[in-house]
């Protein structure tokens, strides 16, 4: 299925509506991404993102303000559910989700292109944590060894693209 959203990849908006959700499913007509923090990306996040190359057919979410971004997410609709995440800004522009708790691309696809994404991770959830910089990295790093592992479904794991410089980041959300 095709996502009417360039910030969704197609995989993570079909696994989203691949039931047909009926009405119920959906979360009062409302937005699928739910309790989002809009999250410009650091120097240090650039810095360590791994780059993926961007296809050339796929749209690119448009340049704005963040205002402009949070209607865009507020706006999206559909089944599907993603909560309190840091949605990562990288160029002005909405980053384009490919993995959502697992789902979508692929881990190892992904990985297959930029190598592991141990750093990945945002640098903001360093600052929200009384836990080491260290710590934190390795907690993420563990928990996608564990996916590699299939050990670990990927609850709470999500994965940003870039369309402009191709760079990936890494947040949590709600599992
Ligand atoms: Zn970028």
């Amino acid at each position: 299925m095709l996502s009417p959203f360039p910030w969704i990849i197609n995989e993570v908006w079909t696994s989203w509506n691949k039931s047909n959700p009926t009405a119920a499913d959906i979360y009062d007509g409302s937005s699928p991404i739910r309790d989002f923090v809009l999250t410009v990306v650091s120097v240090n996040d650039v810095r360590r993102a791994p780059i993926m190359p961007v296809p050339p057919d796929v749209l690119v979410p448009p340049q704005g303000t963040l205002l402009e971004h949070e209607k865009l997410l507020n706006g999206t609709t559909g089944g599907g559910y993603i909560g309190m995440v840091r949605w990562p800004i990288c160029d002005e522009r909405l980053t384009t989700l490919l993995m959502e708790s697992g789902s979508g691309i692929h881990l190892a696809d992904i990985e297959s292109q930029t190598g592991p994404l141990d750093q990945a991770l945002l640098e903001v959830y360093t600052i929200d944590t009384t836990d080491t910089q260290d710590i934190v990295y390795r907690d993420w790093a563990n928990k996608l060894q564990q996916m590699r592992l299939r050990k670990y479904g990927g609850d709470g794991i999500n994965i940003f693209h870039c369309r402009t410089c191709g760079r990936i980041y890494g947040a949590y959300s709600e599992p």
